[in-house]
């Protein structure tokens, strides 16, 4: 066994806090005279350094949920602390603040500027944080390597395949370092062998700087990937599932490594609201 990742380990359960805190959320739409739960009463705690996969059929409330999680919308009960706050108390212009600071998103159609190149894209989210342009486009060209697009910095997003635009897409989200990254079905538009490309460095990236990605799809599959899976069906978790050890994409020795946990350790859901 690797002696840093044990040690990441130990350090990780010995803090067991949650980054994500998510208590009796509703969100009701009203549509005319109709009433839509879109969230119908969750419940969940997110610890730093995971990768959460919440999988649902359409319509389920999985952006619905992540909306709500990364204060785009007011739910309408409920609490969301995140990285100690509650988003639900918070002002439009003190989340556009807190996103700014502490949140990264991936999304589906990519949002890539088309008249920027690659290394201009993923620099993108430092001009609001007083860098020089010179170290702006520095950062960016590390996190370009760091997602294997070393060799086409210069390329604008038309010059590039799906699967290469969302490694942009991917390296943006990143560039902040934001302790929290969200995406919203991120492969949605890619076919499935470059869907499963990104999952892999979406699964190597968060490991590598310990961030927590949760990532909404409808894809079985690929919620795989996650450490542990929410199921939602008709805006609640229904289920919870520890993937860890059965992760697709990730090397079987590791994997093994995962499951021989010193006994004593408690996964997230055992202890999942018995320690407030
Ligand atoms: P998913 O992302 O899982 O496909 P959504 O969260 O988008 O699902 O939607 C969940 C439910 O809430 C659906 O029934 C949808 O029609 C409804 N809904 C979502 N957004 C709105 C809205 N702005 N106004 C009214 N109904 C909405
Ligand atoms: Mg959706």
């Amino acid at each position: 066994m690797l002696p840093g990742r044990a040690k990441g380990k130990a350090v990780m359960a010995k803090e067991r806090k949650p980054v994500i805190q998510v208590r009796d959320l509703y969100k009701v739409y009203r549509v005319g005279d109709t009433k839509v739960r879109a969230l119908n009463g969750v419940d969940f705690n997110i610890y730093k350094g995971e990768f959460c996969s919440i999988v649902g059929t359409s319509g389920s409330g999985k952006s619905t949920l992540l909306n709500m999680l990364a204060g785009l919308e007011k739910p309408t009960r409920g609490e969301i602390i995140i990285a100690g706050e509650h988003m639900e108390n918070k002002t439009e212009n003190q989340l556009v603040r807190f996103r700014r600071e502490h949140i990264g998103f991936i999304f589906q159609s990519f949002n890539l500027m088309a008249t920027m190149n690659a290394v201009e894209n993923v620099a993108l989210p430092l001009t609001f944080q007083g860098m020089s342009k010179e170290a702006r486009l520095k950062k960016a060209g590390a996190l370009l390597d760091l997602v294997g697009l070393k060799k086409y910095k210069k390329h604008r997003p038309t010059q590039m395949s799906g699967g290469q635009q969302q490694r942009v897409g991917v390296a943006r989200a990143l560039v902040v370092d934001p302790e929290i990254i969200f995406a919203d079905e991120p492969t949605g538009n890619l076919d499935s062998n470059t869907s499963e490309e990104v999952m892999r460095l979406m699964q190597k990236v968060v490991q590598e700087k310990n961030q927590t990605l949760v990532m909404v799809t409808h894809d079985n599959h690929l919620a795989s990937f996650a450490d542990r899976i929410f199921h939602i069906i008709d805006g609640k978790i229904v289920q919870i599932e520890d993937n860890r050890g059965h992760r697709s994409g990730v090397d079987q020795d590791r994997a093994g490594a995962e499951k021989k946990e010193p006994e004593g350790m408690k996964s997230p859901e055992e202890t999942d609201g018995t320690e407030e």
